[in-house]
């Protein structure tokens, strides 16, 4: 048995772990969460801090929500985890038809463990649909600065910047064209129409709408339709990597919902188990599917982990989807949207800001300074520790800050958010 009781935690964990997007030699001491509970994250000395980024955008209805935890118990105690090749069970089915019912365009649900691995599989199965037709086609079309996830495949469709510099020589070769923000629109039209002749196209992969690790970059539906459309126009298969916007963060179920036109694939992850276990999604279209069918084996799509449909996280995938399409909570969206926007008109002429921007329940805020907006903008570390010291986590991209609130988030809770944003522009 391990007992913590009267042990450093700090110190512990600085001797045993290395965390993620982390330079160990620099960073200050991670703080020890031995609870959570709604909003807020409960530190070992009793600290409560406002969970503003619903840690990594996942926890959408709130820390520790009791209906979840319960499906988690039931689902550990009746069925932990079966082998998915070769067996099924009712959990991963009844997530799969939900998911898909609201997706009527799709027809296939692979399962993974996260978004990188969401983003895999749909790169794999893309590349793949062409090899099994035989028209192999090798290239993909990605925004700059996109980001699909960590692992070598979502890397290399990921901008290239200094996260994935170590790995440039082994990144596969992709075409990025410019994000169609205002302004920007023809010059993106005109850099995929041309790409688009080469032929060798087999897939374009995009953030719908907001790009998360980018800034919390935000364009128009209407120009993802132009382009979408041109693909479907000259047979490019289209991946929307909706890791980030699904499960209500636009203000609606998917960002793909404000679009005419639909993707052959899409990756879901993070908001889908509540933000509670990790699970990912590749889904895809029957005509997909149909190109994997074939008495000849090679055809097959030889993918697979060895938790793949974990049972216990579809139970509380599908508990999940029973609390948001609870009406309370597509209300709770609206109202945080509506919230956002008030506070957006408040400080819109304020000269430190750069730009306001929102979608839906995701508020950016980039601060003006001195230097190129940029993740590796100095000003970042002054903005997380103001913050934390008023007890209130905000995770800012560089100069960009931004709050992404689980639903469950209160008027009151919001106001302090924003009140302490109005106090840390005005110091700055
Ligand atoms: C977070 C994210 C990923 C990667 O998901 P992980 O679960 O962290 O591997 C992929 N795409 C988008 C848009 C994301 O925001």
């Amino acid at each position: 048995m391990c007992n913590f009781a009267g042990m450093n935690l700090t110190e512990k964990d600085q001797q045993y772990i290395w965390h993620p997007f982390t330079q160990m030699k620099t960073a200050l001491p991670a703080i020890p969460i031995v609870k959570a509970e709604g909003v807020y994250l409960i530190t070992n000395d009793g600290r409560k801090i406002i969970d503003a980024v619903s840690s990594w955008w996942t926890t959408i209805h709130g820390h520790s929500h009791p209906y979840l935890a319960k499906a988690a118990a039931e689902q550990l105690q009746t069925l932990d985890h079966v082998i998915f090749a070769g067996f099924t069970h009712p959990k991963a089915i009844e997530l799969s038809e939900r998911i898909l019912n609201k997706l009527p365009f799709l027809n296939k649900v692979f399962f993974s463990d996260n978004g990188s691995t969401a983003v895999e599989v749909a790169i794999k199965m893309a590349f793949q649909y062409w090899h099994n037709s035989n028209q192999p086609k090798t290239k993909i079309i990605a925004f700059k600065n996109a980001y699909h996830g960590d692992t070598f495949g979502a890397m290399s469709v990921g901008g290239r910047n200094a996260f994935t510099k170590p790995f440039f020589p082994f990144l596969f070769d992709v075409e990025f064209i410019d994000v169609p923000v205002a302004g920007k629109e023809e010059d993106t039209i005109f850099q995929i129409e041309s790409l688009i002749k080469q032929n060798d196209i087999a897939a374009f992969i995009y953030e719908p709408l907001v790009q998360g690790s980018a800034g919390m970059i935000m364009y128009n539906p209407k120009i993802l339709d132009v382009l979408i459309e041109i693909c479907k126009k000259n047979r490019v298969l289209t991946i929307a990597d909706e890791v980030m916007t699904g499960f209500g963060r636009t203000g609606k179920w998917f960002a793909t919902d404000y679009l005419n036109q639909k993707p052959d694939f899409m990756c879901l992850s993070k908001g889908l188990t509540g933000g509670t276990l990790p699970l990912g999604l590749t889904l895809c279209t029957q005509e997909i599917y149909n190109a994997f069918l074939s008495d000849d084996n090679s055809k097959t799509f030889f993918h697979g982990h060895s938790f793949t449909g974990n049972p216990i996280s579809c139970a509380v995938a599908c508990a999940s989807l029973d609390l948001l399409e609870k009406q309370e909570t597509q209300t709770q969206i609206q109202e945080i949207s509506k919230f956002h926007t008030n506070f957006s008109q408040k400080i819109s002429s304020v000269k430190k800001i750069k730009n306001i921007r929102q979608t839906g329940t995701i508020l950016a805020i980039e601060i003006n300074t001195n230097e190129n907006s940029s993740y590796f903008n100095s000003i970042r570390d002054s903005i997380y520790s103001f913050f934390l010291n008023r007890n209130i986590l905000l995770r800012p991209l560089g100069n960009v800050l931004y709050i992404i609130p689980p639903y469950s988030i209160s008027e009151n809770e919001l106001n302090e958010i924003y009140s302490s944003i109005e106090a840390f522009i005005d110091q700055f």
